[in-house]
């Protein structure tokens, strides 16, 4: 076939569209080439019936055939490799913009969850510190790679190689994204699992010092009261909470769980001290010698509103008050406050007429001050109680002496709640909670609604730590005497004397 195709080759080249048998160089190529053929094969070739017989146009039309598909084949081929590079792109694109929906969903809801985790809530500072600096990397690789769009990324003009080196850089983004993901990821859990861990300590702290304090509170009352139910409670308490101080979390679950449990355990320990602390509270014989007393004293009222509101919240407490009364504050949308005090045990003391500073007064009028206060008490059906809180804690021989006459105690503070400059619950609780010691002498208002609002949170804190709020004469062991300024259980200064002395 191969000889065949060489000799019609040549002589189409060579012999001017004569067939090649005809010509002369023709007989002597052929016996040259008869060397190496035998004499069939010559026969054969110079057979007329299998020469090549091809006419010129036939051989361009076939050269030309095979030169368009050759061309043509290597454009289909091009413009295929150039479609897979396109899809190839196109594909990388979508995947870098799922990557990039996915960290951004990622980066979403570690800011309303482990992101807000401030460094004191969790028991390992430094974990916060790698969450903030791999959210922020993962914030610079999202600002870093804009948003893609295969229209742009991946342009059909693009030549074939530039769309590869597309693929190629498009791709290593989505990795790097994948990898942030990751990492944010794993930083938020070990965030929120430090947290859990941390606030179990806190709860498991805070029940600890509470179940001290109980303990405390326990055998400092067992032989004062005789409800003994009551003792039984706490006590029965008082071991769960300690079991659950001892409980060890297995898992982040598990610490929110036992979390949990620490503070259910907490309100009802709580719960079961203010019982035994309101029995004893509620006995007449309190001796505050033994126990750790407090008195709560409210001034300015009666209110209509928040001094009913103030006793709604003692009533509920079982918690004995003492209150300083403005004479002309007490009307008759105002006087039930006094029937109630007398029902539930707490006093009702002088805080003058008018809210007369008594110290620039003469001495007949400290008198007129205090007894218009003290007539107006006792119309409205309250008991004199004996107690003089002059405004603004201002008093002088005069006053105390206008108070000796008459039989009456200046009662004074040693913890101010400045409740009147804040206005505000906690700030109130926070100043009294810190500032009691055994015997204090509280000065608050009932005038205010933050006052009132704080009193339960007040109440509970104070007996959590062992206090007996008492009311001012139980602080004083019943009799206080007349015309001494008393600060508190154990402050004082005698009738006659500057000398605050230490009782
Ligand atoms: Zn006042």
């Amino acid at each position: 076939m191969m000889e065949g195709n060489d000799v019609g080759a040549r002589g189409a080249a060579g012999n001017n569209g004569r067939p090649a048998s005809e010509s002369p160089q023709s007989g002597r190529a052929d016996s040259a080439v008869g060397e190496a053929l035998t004499a069939d094969d010559i026969a054969a070739l110079n057979s007329p019936s299998n020469i090549p017989r091809f006419p010129r146009w036939a051989w361009a039309i076939l050269v030309g055939l095979l030169i368009f598909i050759s061309v043509f084949g290597a454009l289909v081929w091009l413009k295929a490799e150039h479609n897979a590079a396109l899809e190839d792109c196109r594909n990388a694109v979508s995947r870098s913009n799922q990557a990039r929906s996915r960290l951004e969903k990622t980066l979403k809801t570690v800011a309303s969850t482990s992101g807000g985790v401030t460094s004191s809530q969790v028991s390992q500072a430094s974990v916060v510190t790698k969450l903030s600096a791999t959210v922020s990397a993962a914030s610079a690789i999202l600002s870093k790679n804009p948003v893609l769009t295969a229209a742009d990324a991946c342009s059909t003009k693009s030549s074939t190689k530039s769309l590869k080196a597309s693929t190629a850089a498009i791709t290593a983004q989505t990795e790097a994204m994948r990898a942030h993901v990751d990492k944010v990821t794993k930083a938020s859990t070990t965030v929120l699992a430090s947290r859990d861990e941390k606030t179990l300590a806190d709860e498991q702290s805070t029940l600890s010092a509470l179940a001290t304090n109980a303990k405390t509170l326990l055998n400092s009352t067992a032989a004062k009261t005789a409800e003994t139910t009551y003792h039984e409670a706490l006590s029965t308490e008082i071991t769960a909470a300690l079991a659950l101080v001892k409980s060890k979390s297995t898992s982040s679950s598990s610490a929110t769980a036992l979390a949990k449990k620490c503070r259910e355990s907490a309100t009802s320990l709580q719960k079961a001290m203010d019982a035994v602390s309101a029995s004893i509270e509620q006995q007449s014989g309190v001796d505050c010698d033994k126990l750790k007393c407090v008195a709560l004293t409210f001034d300015d009222g009666p209110s209509a509103v928040n001094d009913s509101k103030l006793r709604d919240e003692l009533d509920k407490l079982k918690v004995k008050a003492t209150f300083f009364m403005i004479g002309k504050n007490i009307t008759s949308s105002t006087s039930s406050n006094i029937t109630r005090d007398v029902a539930s045990g707490s006093l009702d003391g002088n805080h003058s007429w008018d809210h007369a500073q008594l110290s620039k007064l003469s001495t007949k009028d400290i008198a007129s001050e205090l007894s218009l206060t003290e007539s107006a008490i006792v119309a409205a059906g309250g008991v004199s109680s004996g107690l003089v809180r002059p405004p603004y804690g201002a008093w002088n021989d005069d006053v105390r002496n206008v108070a000796a006459k008459r039989g009456e105690a200046i009662i004074l503070w040693n913890v101010d709640s400045e409740d009147w400059k804040s206005l505000d619950a906690k700030k109130t609780t926070t100043t009294v909670v810190n500032n009691v010691s055994a015997g204090s002498i509280v000065l608050m208002h009932s005038i205010y609604a933050s006052t009132v609002k704080a009193v339960p949170d007040i109440v509970h804190q104070l007996r959590s730590k062992g206090y007996t709020l008492v009311t001012v004469a139980q602080l004083l062991g019943g009799s206080p005497k007349p015309g001494w300024v008393y600060y508190s259980q154990h402050d004082m200064i005698h009738l006659g004397s500057t000398e605050q002395v230490e009782n």
